[in-house]
């Protein structure tokens, strides 16, 4: 079967096109056929695709929203100059997975979409304002041009995480909340943990019940997440994305009353203590440079700026301490699993982050730290460390993929 992975932003449509089915999934031989992304979407979008093993296809047009976006994308995939082996139309496509943000409580596995679930996705925006809406944009849209006989599943970020139990998921707030709204940690990065989780388990050829690993997904958005007996038992982010780790341009934990004080000194509405939280702060507002690691890394070593530093410091010291706590809430782990732009390519934050928790049994090995850059998998931690460290490139379209085949199919829906 081809796939269509799609992961709508407010401005942006990625996806990628993958062959597979249950005989390709049970040999690990599906293949990605396509990827490409369009961003701005709503003004003059800049459109950036690729079959695998061709060139790269640029262009800058104006594409008015989502329906324009997947129609550009499609009217790609299947021009013959695109020539991607065994997709000439539409009907080459057999089903499309969706990456939703926001399933609630209701969600815990993928499903198959109809009326019902869209109605569930809706109930949702409440608590995922910016992005369900979206998702939704993206499935009316994939109907709509791909007609209602082609199958669509939806895959939620949040999925992963219902196995938490209620002491990691429970806001210490008035129960009725809980009851009323609730209101409760959800997180979030559910599908890059699971994948991270089952191919953590292929490498080292553990039972799913013996998977006890602290997996760190370092990226613009940041997480961390407990994965005890193979299943998630706690997670950084919470009933929203902007708890926990520092993040490109989230600060993450602070104290509540910061936002009352700025209210009353600044005179800041809740929208732009919104904005604050979630757009400005993070690396962002620590460095007043930028929220991308790299930049920041460079300017550190290039110019010696004491913020960027400072900025890389906390950064790194704040999911350090997540560790600790992880270590200690699941009764100890075997391992520390770096994914997410960040996590799978800098040497130097694996490394910074690291450090001092040799009292623990973790060290890193210096050489295997460095070469585990730009998509490479391994251990990275050194012979005999009691605490292993691994990186893991996370691959969340093939997860989705993969459900989506086993959801069509009527197959079970595995781990
Ligand atoms: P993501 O959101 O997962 O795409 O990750 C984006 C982040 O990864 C940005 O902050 C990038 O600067 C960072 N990143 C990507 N490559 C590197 C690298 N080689 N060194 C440091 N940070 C990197």
């Amino acid at each position: 079967m081809n796939v269509l992975v799609l992961n709508c932003g407010s401005s942006s449509v990625k996806f990628q096109l993958l062959s597979t089915d249950l005989d390709l999934i049970s040999k690990n031989a599906d293949r990605r056929l396509a990827s490409g992304v369009v961003e701005r979407v709503g003004s003059e979008s800049l459109v950036s695709f690729q079959a695998e093993g061709g060139p790269k296809f640029r262009t800058a047009e104006p594409l008015r929203d989502h329906r324009a976006a997947l129609d550009r994308i499609l009217r790609w995939v299947v021009a013959p100059e695109t020539a991607i082996s065994g997709v000439r139309s539409l009907a080459d496509i057999h089903a499309v997975g969706h990456r939703v943000v926001h399933g609630g409580e209701r969600f815990k596995q993928c499903v198959l979409l109809d009326d019902s679930v869209i109605d569930g996705i809706e109930d949702n925006i409440e608590l995922a304002p910016l992005h369900n809406p979206a998702n939704l944009k993206g499935i009316a849209a994939a109907r709509e041009l791909l007609g209602p006989g082609v199958p669509q599943c939806a895959v939620f970020d949040t999925a992963f995480h219902s196995t938490m139990p209620d002491t990691s998921y429970l806001y210490a707030l008035p129960y009725q909340l809980y009851r009323r709204y609730k209101l409760r940690r959800y997180g979030f990065h559910g599908t890059s943990y699971r994948y991270v989780a089952y191919r953590y388990r292929q490498l080292t050829e553990k039972k799913q019940k013996d998977v006890n690993i602290i997996a760190l997904h370092l990226g613009n958005g940041a997480s961390a997440c407990a994965i005890k007996a193979g299943d998630s038992f706690d997670t950084s982010m919470g009933l929203t994305p902007t708890e926990g780790l520092v993040m490109g341009t989230r600060g993450g934990d602070m104290d509540p009353a910061i936002l009352e004080f700025l209210h009353h000194r600044e005179g800041l509405s809740f929208e732009q203590l919104d904005t604050l939280l979630n757009k400005s702060s993070g690396l962002l507002g620590l460095s007043g440079l930028t929220n991308d690691m790299r930049e920041l890394l460079e300017e550190e070593k290039e110019n010696g700026d004491r913020r960027a530093r400072l900025a890389v410091d906390i950064f790194c010291a704040r999911a350090r301490k997540y560790v600790g706590a992880y270590l200690a809430a699941m009764g100890g782990a075997d391992a520390v699993v770096f994914t997410g732009g960040i996590g799978e390519n800098s040497a130097e934050v694996r490394a910074r982050l690291c450090k001092g928790l040799d009292w623990l049994g973790l060290s890193l090995d210096a050489a295997r730290n460095k070469a585990a850059t730009g998509g490479k998998e391994g251990r990275v931690s050194a012979e005999g460390s009691r605490l292993a460290a691994w990186v893991i490139p996370t691959n969340e379209e093939l997860l989705i993929a993969r459900d989506t085949v086993r959801v069509v199919k009527g197959a079970p829906r595995r781990w």
